[in-house]
């Protein structure tokens, strides 16, 4: 008689959550698991390039093979976790999501509507690939969930709320390191248990941060890309520079999505302490919940230029509703800390929250496209006297802003001066194309036969609507630094 042996899994080898560790390029831990399976959930991805996959096993790090499965670990983890909370969900680009490992030279990687791409960069001999850091990839595919969620903050005319994509990427690689058991283990002992403390799962990034700082010193932490434990306070983003070294805050996006990350990441570590005991279950429990909170409160925010505020209290109201308990107060000690809401206006929301948490956490109506406003731009030699401008001006429910510097609430500045901040901001940059003055400095090489002969970091451009130029986006770029 014929007997079939039932099929064994498959394991491949990847990283835990980053190649490096600390300021070292090397010496992340590795984990095996399961062949992922890409094509499934709710949220499939893709990866495009390289097209064939070689054969599921574990490959030594430095290999082609090993990359691909790194990848590919990581795409499966980050699709697992936002698909659960995320059922019913579609990509903006369709059902499957394409990845792209190798879209040329830079260190870099962006989501653009199309798909996820990564790059590769030389520090002397070593040779760095942003698609095998798991913190990259579910940073990126943080990007493109964020999107598929709240569609109408792609052209969003905001410091604020590009600074929120940001760190909704580095939310999504956080949450995402937590699905796996050995990281769980591991920061609880890293950390003695209290989680809000500088570890390897608040360091983003580490072997990106290492080959960016070899060339670039003061441009990322000395230990990792950016670190989800920080004292920066909540400040109005269009009184910050432009640009400044990591150890203070710009208006740069990723320098000012760490406001709003460390909130969020001490919130999450102030939930950990309210549960019977902090061990590893209850990690994997908080992070669970910390996720259908944190969408609760995206998907209930209005798209205002002082989102941050308009998300926390969201989240705040979430907490209440979904799970009643000291989650709620725990996130909004965090969220006043840190700025993001004034402590003066900490005192309504818990009335608000107690009076129509319905209210608070109910969706808003889900529109793909922000209204458009002129902006007048005679003054920067655009060809044009005035642009439409993708204003963030849904209609606030709550009027509650950030904490200014001194005492009190913000006043809130008006939404023409936030858009035209927000197009100097990006001229500053750099990151507005103009056809007029194309800037060689900002191309690279692309190395493979699927991407474009050059690749540019522009954000955005100028695209004609009947006879009015409007401001729109092209990608949303995670490099800090280009070669
Ligand atoms: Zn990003």
């Amino acid at each position: 008689m014929k007997t079939t042996k039932p099929k064994l899994p498959v394991s491949i080898s990847a990283w835990q959550q980053d190649p490096g560790s600390g300021a070292q390029p090397d010496g992340g831990p590795m984990i095996q698991i399961n062949e992922p399976k890409l094509s499934a959930g709710t949220l499939p991805t893709k990866i495009s390039n390289p097209s064939k996959a070689p054969a599921a096993k574990v490959y030594s790090p430095g290999t082609a093979e090993f990359r691909y499965w790194a990848a590919a670990a990581a795409l499966e983890r980050a699709s697992t976790y936002w698909g659960a909370l995320l059922p019913g969900v579609q990509w903006q680009v369709g059902k499957v999501l394409p990845v792209d490992l190798y879209h040329g030279e830079d260190f870099n990687a962006y989501y653009d509507r199309v798909g996820l791409r990564f790059f590769q960069g030389q520090v002397g001999s070593r040779t760095v690939y942003s698609g095998e850091s798991p913190d990259i990839v579910c940073h990126e595919q943080g990007h493109a969930t964020l999107d598929a969620i709240k569609p109408q903050l792609w052209d969003a005319a905001s410091i604020e709320i590009g600074a929120f994509h940001e760190s909704f990427g580095d939310m999504s690689a956080i949450l995402c390191a937590l699905q796996v058991p050995s990281l769980r283990h591991d920061v609880l002992a890293e950390t003695s248990y209290s989680l809000y403390a500088n570890s390897s799962l608040s360091r983003l990034a580490e072997q990106l941060g290492w080959a960016i700082r070899q060339g670039h010193p003061t441009l990322v932490e000395p230990d990792c890309l950016r670190n989800a434990v920080n004292a920066f306070f909540y400040r109005d983003p269009n009184t910050l520079p432009s640009n400044a070294p990591a150890t203070s805050l710009s208006s740069e996006p990723h320098s000012f999505s760490r406001v709003f990350t460390s909130a969020f990441f001490e919130g999450l570590a102030r939930m950990f302490h309210t549960l019977p005991a902090q061990d590893e279950p209850n990690l994997l429990q908080v992070s669970i919940d910390m996720g259908k909170i944190l969408i609760a409160g995206i998907r209930a925010a209005s798209v205002v230029s002082t989102f941050y505020s308009q998300v926390a209290v969201k989240m705040i109201a979430a907490a209440s509703s979904l799970f009643p308990g000291p989650y709620s107060d725990a996130l909004k000690g965090s969220f006043v800390k840190h700025g993001i809401i004034s402590a003066a206006s900490s005192q309504s929301i818990t009335q608000q929250v107690t009076t129509s948490i319905a209210a608070m956490v109910e969706p808003m109506t889900e529109s793909h496209d922000l209204p458009k406003m002129a902006i007048s731009v005679s003054e920067y030699g655009l060809g044009s006297e005035s642009i439409m401008v993708h204003s963030a001006v849904e209609p606030k429910r709550f009027n509650i802003t950030g904490a200014a510097l001194d005492v009190g609430p913000l006043q809130p500045v008006s939404e023409e001066l936030q858009a035209k901040a927000f197009l100097e901001d990006l001229i500053r940059r750099g990151k507005l194309k103009n056809p007029k003055q194309p800037d060689p400095v900002y191309t690279v090489k692309s190395i493979t036969g699927s991407a474009p002969p050059v690749h540019y970091h522009h954000t955005h451009e100028l695209v004609a609507e009947g006879d009015v130029m409007v401001l729109k986006r092209m990608r949303i770029d995670c490099g800090l630094k280009h070669m």
